[in-house]
């Protein structure tokens, strides 16, 4: 009795030493991920801070690549990270909010399934004064979003508008070219702001006969894709193919997202298009997902757009740590983004169109890809 009376005492007392071991050893991690961070401006210790991080799906890479970068940086200043991928199922990201709110966050990062089913579970934050930050798309119709970091997303469509211009010869006069055009996610406020931006560049030409589309759809409730679901636009893609290119050849394809124009890419690869004497019409993207890279440097894809994850989530978190540490977040725009409830003072970046010529310099030279990866 005595000796199984020892076991265990032995077995309590070498329990709570490890207990004590383990918290030295988490709060030496924070230490050292803060001492040996390459972020400058990593300054402060976000110990006993709990930062929820909801993302809208991992079947798009860049926002998994979005998702890691955040959780690495929000670590390394020492925040616990909880992060939940509510894939493209709105009334999932809802409940992983509602969930994040309960288990006692301190601040909500939220990059949105549908912008405008947010409105109640920000209610719940906000009776429990949790601020929160909206990423890359706006949260519509609630002004309980603090900040919104974002790149600049009407300039994302000029860029892939005036890409279409210049590779056509569009402002010298050259045409007409047949043109189709595709949306992204209805319920995404981004979509409406690459469209405007890319029809700024288009519309004249549409208006002169310089861009033809065949199909005559020419509004984006047309051609939006929902979910930005790459299977609707390769269907679409097929009933535009069928019922308007049997006699004409398609030259360009107006996508907003590589998802979208890989989309499309499968429907023109099987009727054909991609061939000699069928070339393969200029297609735009955005994003510069992997397998749309691997597209551009095989001639399927001819343009993306670049935006740095890495930035984006930098800027975020910086958003989120000034917030939780009593600071002002760096914002550089206060006009743009009205989510219907107030003006979201927002951090926009730069977004970068790339192409066979400069995908090298930009995405493999600054270390996005490596030479491997995009074999
Ligand atoms: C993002 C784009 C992305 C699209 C589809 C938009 O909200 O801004 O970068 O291509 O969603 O995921």
């Amino acid at each position: 009795m005595k000796k199984v009376l020892l076991v265990f005492l032995t077995a309590i007392i070498v329990s709570v030493l490890m207990a004590c071991g383990n918290n030295e050893t988490a709060g030496n991690n924070n230490e050292n991920n803060n001492n040996n961070s390459e972020n400058d401006e990593v300054t402060s210790d976000g110990n006993d801070y709990k930062v929820g991080l909801a993302m809208p799906t991992q079947s798009s890479e860049r926002w998994v690549r979005d998702g890691d970068n955040m959780k690495a940086e929000f670590e390394a200043l020492g925040y616990e990270v909880d992060m939940q991928f509510g894939e493209d199922v709105v009334e999932n990201q809802v409940a992983q909010i509602e969930n994040m709110i309960t288990q006692g966050a301190d601040l909500l990062v939220i990059a949105s399934i549908d912008g405008e089913a947010l409105t109640s579970v920000l209610e719940m934050a906000e009776a429990s004064d949790v601020p929160v930050v909206a990423y890359d798309r706006l949260i519509m119709n609630s002004d309980h979003v603090s900040y919104y970091a974002t790149f600049d997303n009407f300039q994302v469509g000029v860029l892939q508008g005036e890409y279409i211009e210049d590779q056509l010869g569009l402002a010298d006069g050259e045409g007409p070219f047949n043109i189709e055009l595709f949306g992204g996610s209805p319920d995404d406020n981004n979509a409406y702001f690459f469209w405007d931006g890319a029809m700024s560049i288009l519309q004249p030409y549409i208006d002169e006969g310089q861009l033809v589309v065949q199909s005559g759809q020419t509004e984006f409730a047309d051609g939006a894709t929902l979910r930005w679901d790459g299977s609707l636009a390769q269907d679409r893609m097929d009933n535009l193919l069928s019922a308007h290119y049997s006699d004409e050849d398609i030259d360009v394809v107006y996508s907003p997202f590589d998802g979208i124009s890989r989309g499309a890419i499968s429907s023109l690869t099987a009727v054909g298009y991609g061939s000699d004497d069928k070339p393969m019409p200029i297609i735009t993207g955005q994003d510069a997902e992997e397998a749309s890279v691997k597209y551009i440097i095989s001639g399927e894809q001819t343009q993306t757009i670049f935006k740095d994850t890495r930035e984006l989530a930098k800027q975020a978190v910086n958003m989120g740590d000034s917030i939780l540490q009593g600071g002002e977040p760096e914002i550089n725009d206060t006009e743009t983004y009205d989510n219907g409830a107030k003006v979201v003072p927002s951090y926009l970046l730069a977004p970068v169109s790339v192409d066979i010529d400069n995908y090298e310099e930009i995405l493999v030279d600054s270390g996005y890809y490596s030479e491997d990866d995009l074999e």
